[in-house]
């Protein structure tokens, strides 16, 4: 056997994530590896940790990037936050919202879940009850935008009724942050967490956080340590905090955040607001196109998320074949459904560099030609 370097293809990522890498973010990538502590690469840090508080809306010193994929900054989110016995209500409305009860059981927590329709936002109404009759409850966690279904939930109403009823929030923003509005300090919301590979148009593999002031709290008061040594913030925090040792932790993904780095001063120069306008716009045209080729929304217009779009599969129509199709004949990813969605709905992308209007006609054309 001959081994070869790798040359993957070129491909069209309108999926539910990845999403196209800005070519900016490779090329930084490619830059010479220099040491996690050299004050040149901390420097970078900073700027980084600056621009993602931007990113975010919020003034949190404890805003930083996870060494790992949106999954592990969920993870870090739950690991620093519940203690065992701890109840912690959990909106279910799709697959994510499922991975936070998980997370809450591993933790030693007990999940009251709150089940809401795969396909619509978290109604409120549901998740004050289950508040009201559970007063010892000590946190609310929630998925901003269900990417495995595209719904939008209203963060704001969820995390005031949260805390209406003193629980702290965990909001899951891998697919909001840099796509749709997301106040972090607006909205009060207490730990929140993203992913590098949606709307940022970074590789996947990091996931930004931020914890407000009443969960650096509840992590100074716990009774217990933190179970995961890796995700510890107390420990992690040495090494990303300004001014603080600045000590190894783990060797940080080096030229990852390079690439990181940039696709935030490419979110800056867009700015944050032209940003949510450009992913708007660009639903709005795809939106328009699928209704010309007969393709109906999954998710009722007020409860879409505009940067990940779900549409029913047309019977008759065979999903894996279709996708194949499109893959080979025109190098264009885009999404199956998860769990009970699969076979039933597509899911079509447009985060960061894939929001774009020549992605848009490529995929209708696609789309037009493979369904006939
Ligand atoms: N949460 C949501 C809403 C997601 O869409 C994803 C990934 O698609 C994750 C969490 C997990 O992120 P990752 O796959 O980067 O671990």
């Amino acid at each position: 056997m001959q081994y070869k370097s790798f040359q993957p293809p070129r491909r069209t990522l309108m999926g539910p994530g990845p999403s196209d890498v800005h070519p900016r973010v490779l090329e930084a990538m490619a830059r010479p590896t220099i040491g996690h502590l050299d004050p040149e690469f901390i420097g970078m840090m900073d700027q980084t940790k600056a621009m993602l508080q931007q990113a975010f809306q919020t003034q949190n010193e404890l805003t930083m990037v996870i060494s790992g994929p949106g999954s592990v900054g969920m993870e870090t989110c739950f690991v620093n936050l519940v203690e065992p016995g701890d109840k912690v209500v959990v909106c279910r409305n799709g697959v994510f919202g499922g991975r936070m009860c998980e997370n809450v059981e591993r933790c030693g927590g007990t999940p009251i879940v709150v089940e809401g329709e795969w396909g619509r936002a978290i109604a409120p109404d549901g998740v004050e009850k289950i508040l009201q009759a559970n007063p010892d409850a000590k946190i609310l966690a929630f998925v901003h935008a269900e990417t495995s279904t595209g719904a939008l939930s209203d963060a704001r109403v969820l995390v005031e009724l949260a805390h209406r009823h003193d629980c702290l929030t965990i909001v899951d923003a891998v697919t909001s942050l840099g796509g749709v509005e997301l106040d972090v300090d607006g909205w009060q919301i207490d730990a929140v967490y993203a992913g590098s590979q949606k709307c940022l148009s970074c590789t996947p593999g990091l996931s930004p956080l931020s914890f407000g002031p009443r969960a650096v709290e509840r992590l100074s008061n716990r009774r217990t340590r933190v179970q995961s040594w890796f995700m510890d913030l107390n420990l992690v925090w040495d090494y990303w905090g300004s001014g603080a040792k600045r000590t190894y932790h783990h060797t940080a993904p080096i030229n990852a955040l390079y690439g990181f780095h940039e696709a935030l001063v490419i979110l800056h120069e867009e700015g944050l607001h032209n940003a949510w306008r450009r992913h708007r716009e660009n639903h709005a045209k795809l939106e328009a196109g699928l209704a010309e080729l007969g393709l109906r929304y999954f998710v009722p217009e007020s409860e879409r998320i505009p940067q990940l779009n779900s549409v029913a599969i047309p019977e008759g129509v065979h999903d894996v074949r279709t996708r194949e199709r499109l893959l080979r004949e025109s190098d264009l990813e885009i999404g199956a459904g998860l769990g009970p969605l699969a076979g039933k709905i597509w899911r079509i992308g447009l985060m960061g560099h894939s929001s774009r209007p020549e992605n848009i006609d490529l995929c209708l054309k696609a789309l037009r030609r493979v369904l006939g």
